[in-house]
């Protein structure tokens, strides 16, 4: 089964270093993830921008816009890969505010970019703070999706009622013109989003980030009943599998791993909606970046 993976990182960020080195064990770079990513079919994965200025300050303030997968030199993002740029909002409060929107604007033209990502909790601003309104009106504009950070945060300076995800209902309201993706399924409020997620029809959720470690750490958790009920409930009490998309949050976990643990939250009979066909639906620039990247790598002697 072909896998398109919506949520990994490729940034520059010293916890996310730490992580690789200490819990997930996996080699956090750009070939590090395309070994991964060949080794289980996964064809597409797509990239969370986020930068920090200096060694361990994310989330990060100084960050310009867009941030950017810094560990991708510019302009030489792998076919396999594409980019949601990260929003650094506390800079679309400064005096630098004009000139960083128009660079947000010009990437996005990109075919590299696949959408937006925000930050939620992450940075000290609800979703509805009018800050992010020149943000949608791009993204109406060039029909790319705004995925938000919700739930917990990798971070204790993050504020999790800003990452709450009862806060994208109200979003979701305000722009029915644009499709947003909830990271995380807003765990631990999972009820919560998937409640957004079934009410609002342009809301839809990422199934990444819900575990991090190795497989040992993976193991103790899948067999403890009360932890995949937690998220079955709110799978189950939604029922829009239509809506569900597949992410790792690596290198926060091992694709193999992720896959697996994915496999078993969802029935059977929606795997491929959730691990390859729901993507199309929220990022459309995917279908484009698959054909030319085949075009350029022809498939020869698939095994
Ligand atoms: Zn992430």
């Amino acid at each position: 089964m072909q896998i398109i993976d919506i949520h990994i990182h490729l940034s520059d960020i010293e916890s996310f270093h730490q992580t690789a080195r200490e819990l997930s064990g996996v080699d956090y770079s750009v070939s590090g993830l395309k070994n991964e990513f060949d080794r289980n079919d996964v064809i597409l994965g797509i990239g969370m921008g986020v930068e920090e200025t200096d060694s361990g300050t994310f989330p990060d303030f100084r960050a310009s816009n867009p941030m950017r997968l810094d560990l991708v030199p510019a302009g030489t993002m792998p076919g396999f890969l594409m980019e949601c740029i990260g929003i650094n909002p506390v800079r679309l409060a400064s005096p630098e505010a004009a000139a960083e929107l128009e660079r947000i604007e010009r990437r996005l033209a990109s075919s590299d970019v696949a959408g937006i990502k925000l930050y939620a909790g992450y940075y000290h601003y609800y979703v509805t703070d009018k800050i992010y309104g020149p943000v949608y009106e791009m993204a109406n504009q060039f029909d790319l999706p705004v995925v938000i950070h919700t739930g917990d945060t990798y971070s204790m300076n993050g504020l999790l009622k800003y990452s709450h995800p009862l806060t994208v209902d109200e979003l979701a309201y305000r722009h029915r013109d644009v499709r947003f993706m909830i990271c995380h399924l807003g765990d631990p409020w999972v009820m919560d989003a998937a409640e957004v997620v079934a009410k609002n029809p342009n809301v839809y959720a990422d199934l990444s980030g819900l575990v991090v470690g190795n497989r040992r750490k993976f193991e103790r958790f899948m067999s403890e009943p009360l932890f995949m009920d937690h998220f079955r409930r709110a799978l189950v009490y939604a029922d829009h599998y239509e809506k569900m998309l597949f992410g790792t949050d690596w290198p926060l976990a091992p694709v193999d791993v992720y896959i697996d643990f994915v496999r078993r939250l969802i029935p059977e009979k929606h795997h491929e909606d959730v691990f390859y066909r729901n993507a199309f639906q929220v990022f459309p620039r995917i279908g484009q970046r698959i054909k030319s990247f085949e075009m350029e790598n022809p498939p020869s002697g698939r095994g």
